[in-house]
């Protein structure tokens, strides 16, 4: 247990990261660096994973798609965030619409003051009506910092949700700041919690729509709910489903979050809402799951050989999975399998871990860099060939 916490902190010394760096190129890479470097790179304030985990170029990139309110069935509309490749995720949450006959339900209340009111206002001039009703699909910010334009809804979600919302009522700033695609002018800022919660399934019935929300966690989070109208076989996920856009684990419990997805597979569902991404089908969860599965065997086969998760995302690749929006999700990824079998595991994010993960993973890129500098590839081989 010692070694396993052992193995989550950046304090292990530099032979044991050498020893987590793979060939000779990276070894060679890693006695260029000073400890004068090394100091001033852990003392960095941005932990933000430099260079991003590469794309792989036999594999397609992901599609674009548009912000937009579209309808996907008499009543019930998806209005999704926009996405492209090559272009940074906002981390902004898709959401859901469903027309009642005297008000509207929301599935998720997105970020902030912009894609929130620009929700509301579309969901307006299409039906003429407001929104009476919300869920929270779960606490993440992207999903519920929208919650305070949702004037008169009554909010939904699920007793964890409403605990996490409630932490982090005392920290959130006052007031919203301008910040690209959240928030463009400064106004007053209100973390809002459910008013209602459940704990199973509730269904509604709502304008001649049956949305049966559903409990699916702990998977995403430990308070995960769904929506699902089993008449039109559709689907919104919340953050159960990430399609395109590399799954974030900040908060999840990997194994059964695979096993929800595979649960849904046996669901009858035509049309997937996620969280993030386009929108899809039940191919586009399995898709996710594999992700999680893939990602399951490299990095254990590191676990199991002592590396940090840092050295392990060093050199991880997930083949036609690299080429998904956000390759840094990897980073929270592997610390969270890492904690799930070191049975450290907890509902709470540890960016602690995530730090010194990225940390270190920059640290071994930054070696492999100078390594490539210093020395061309083909110099390599010839050393490579007189040393045999
Ligand atoms: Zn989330």
């Amino acid at each position: 247990m010692d070694e396993a916490k052992n193995r989550n902190r950046l304090g292990t010394s530099r032979r044991e990261v050498l020893q987590g760096c793979a060939g000779t190129i990276l070894s060679a890479a890693a006695m260029l660096l000073g400890e004068g470097e090394a100091v001033r790179l852990r003392a960095q304030d941005s932990v933000d994973p430099n260079p991003l985990p590469a794309t792989d170029s036999r594999y397609p990139m992901p599609p674009s798609w548009k912000r937009e309110l579209r309808q996907l069935a008499p009543n019930v509309y998806a209005y999704t965030q926009g996405g492209a490749p090559n272009i940074r995720f906002r981390g902004i949450s898709n959401a859901g619409m469903i027309v009642g006959e005297d008000y509207l339900l929301a599935i998720d209340a997105t970020q902030g003051p912009i894609p929130a009111k620009a929700f509301i206002a579309a969901s307006k001039q299409a039906t003429g009506k407001d929104f009476g009703r919300l869920l929270d699909t779960h606490h993440h910010g992207d999903h519920v910092n929208g919650n305070q334009f949702f004037t008169h809804a009554e909010i939904l979600g699920h007793p964890y949700c409403r605990a996490e919302i409630l932490k982090a009522v005392e920290s959130t700033p006052k007031m919203w700041s301008p910040a690209p695609g959240v928030a463009d002018v400064t106004e007053e800022r209100r973390l809002v919690p459910p008013s209602v919660t459940f704990k199973d399934d509730l269904t509604y019935f709502i304008g001649g729509t049956e949305v049966q929300f559903r409990f699916a966690g702990p998977a995403h989070t430990w308070g995960d709910m769904m929506a699902y109208l089993p008449q039109h076989k559709i689907l919104f996920s919340g953050d159960v489903g990430f399609f395109w856009v590399a799954p974030l684990a900040n908060n999840s419990y990997i194994s059964k979050w695979v096993e929800t997805c595979d649960k849904i597979a046996g669901w009858d569902v035509d049309v997937i809402v996620p969280g993030h991404g386009p929108i899809g089908s039940k191919k586009d969860l399995a898709d996710m799951a594999d992700y999680f599965r893939l990602l399951g065997v490299e990095a254990r086969k590191r676990y199991d050989a002592k590396m940090t998760p840092g050295a392990a995302c060093a050199e991880i690749r997930l083949g036609r999975f690299d080429n998904w929006i956000s390759p840094e999700h990897l980073l929270a990824n592997v610390v969270r399998y890492y904690a799930e079998w070191d049975s450290t595991l907890t509902p709470d994010y540890d960016a602690a871990a995530v730090r010194e993960a990225t940390i270190e993973y920059n640290q071994i890129k930054a070696r492999a860099r100078k390594t490539g500098e210093i020395i061309p590839l083909s110099r390599m081989d010839e050393i490579a060939k007189q040393a045999s």
